[in-house]
Order: C-alpha cells, then structure tokens, then sequence
C-alpha cells in the first residue's frame, strides 16, 4: 500500500534549505550521467558514488549531493520514500549496488520499497530486489526526538523512554 510521508524533522532544517533547488529528476537512466556530470560528482575508486534520494508524489526518483538533506532534495513536498542510493559506474555500465530507507526527515517505512523499486525500473535503473539496510523510526512521546532503532531494542537514544511497538509518526 503506496503511503505518503511527509516531513517530519525540525522546522529549522525545512527553512534553512527551503531556497535550495529540488533534487534533480531521474526519468531514465541517461540523466543519473547528466546529474553526475552537472553537479560535479565525486566518484570514488571503485567506480561508486553515493547520493540522497527522494521520491516524489508522481512516483518521479530525485537525486542530490550525498549531504544534502532530504527535505531539500523534495523542495519541501512529501515524499513516497527516500534515503540513500549507492550507483555504480563501470565503463558504459551503470548500476544500482545498493539503496537503503535512511532519512530522519522523512521516516519512510522499509514496506515502502515497492515505490521505490517503481521508480528505478521506471528510470530504466537495474537495482537490487529489496532495501539493501531497511531501518526503522519512531518518535519518542515524552522528549519527540527522532530515533533509529537499532538491534530491535525500543528504547529513546536521549531519554531511555520505552518507544512505541509501532511507527508512529
Ligand atoms: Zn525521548
């Protein structure tokens, strides 16, 4: 089931990057090497280059700067999901080695792949079946930071509150 997530982090964040332009749209695979080549990418060694995506309401895959965050990548809007996709170039190829749902702007859920996957096969973009690292996220109800949870434990990282069993946001 296609859910739409919308912002969730500081309003702080979402004003300092609201005039920093939308991450670039990906329609086919040509435009990851416009995106590259335009933004002056750094690609590493062994051929990869690791950047932040979003995924925007029309089902439309957005790249941007690694560091860039991702509420500036969707220019503000809600997104189907979003988080952090590794490409790999060797020679004319070009592929997707691996793709998770980190994004604490965001929170998308791991069942959000199938957006995703809708969007690299619609860029005509070969990528792995599934999230390569699916995370989960929950927002503490006493102190509202946002946490990632790690090894299954339902614990808030700033005040040791119990979180919740379900995503919550
Ligand atoms: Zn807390």
């Amino acid at each position: 089931m296609t859910r739409l997530y919308h912002y969730v982090g500081p309003d702080e964040i979402a004003t300092a990057v609201a005039a920093i332009p939308i991450g670039f749209a990906i329609r086919q695979l040509q435009d990851v090497m416009r995106w590259i080549k335009e933004t002056e990418q750094h690609i590493n060694r062994d051929g990869s280059i690791i950047a932040t995506f979003t995924i925007d309401q029309h089902g439309t895959l957005h790249l941007a700067d690694r560091h860039s965050e991702h509420v500036a990548c969707a220019g503000g809007n809600p997104v189907l999901s979003a988080g952090e996709i590794t490409f790999v170039i060797n020679g004319e190829k070009l592929e997707v080695s691996a793709i998770t749902n980190q994004s604490t702007g965001y929170c998308p859920q791991a069942s959000s792949w199938p957006d995703v996957a809708n969007a690299l096969q619609l860029a005509g973009l070969a990528a792995p079946g599934h999230f390569s690292s699916s995370y989960e996220f929950r927002r503490c109800r006493l102190c509202q930071a946002i946490n990632i949870i790690k090894d299954g434990v339902l614990e808030c990282a700033l005040c040791e509150t119990a979180l919740p069993e379900d995503w919550n946001f």
